[in-house]
């Protein structure tokens, strides 16, 4: 989703507010992390004295494996970012984001930016029980004989 940014740099005191959804579709790419359903990217782009910030909240729904008992369950994630917009870099930096022709793709900065916080390990609690690792059964669910 593109937002033209063009005339919050020109206003101080600007600001627009954004609400969409990242449909499925386009998430295929994220290998080996399976959504349950669109993500929802909401927050503003605001100038405040001449500096032009991004903030936003990604809210999804990962479907998850936990790595103990291989259960499968659906965990739901929120995340704020916060980022200063400009039209140059002179220097690499993370934290901004360069408005190319006057644009920023918000579904594409959110990504990227979720990349970074989406969990590699997983349990489906702390105290996880897990498999024996005789017979397979999931501890969590069920007794088995196998152990003392
Ligand atoms: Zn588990
Ligand atoms: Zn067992």
């Amino acid at each position: 989703m593109n937002i033209n940014v063009k005339q919050l740099f020109n206003i101080i005191g600007e600001k627009k507010e954004f609400e969409c959804q990242i449909p499925l579709s386009e998430l295929d790419f994220l290998k080996g992390f399976k959504f349950a359903k669109p993500i929802c990217l909401c927050g503003f782009l605001f100038n405040r004295a001449g500096i032009v910030t991004l903030k936003f909240t990604v809210r999804f729904t990962l479907t998850v494996v936990c790595d103990r008992c291989l259960d499968e369950l659906d965990r739901d994630y929120s995340y704020e970012f916060e980022h200063t917009v400009v039209h140059s870099l002179e220097n690499d930096n993370d934290e901004y984001i360069v408005a190319e022709n006057d644009t920023i793709d918000i579904a594409e900065i959110a990504l990227s930016d979720l990349l970074l916080q989406l969990p590699s390990k997983m349990l489906c609690s702390e105290d996880c029980l897990g498999l024996c690792t005789k017979c397979g059964c999931n501890l969590n669910h069920s007794k088995c004989e196998c152990g003392e």
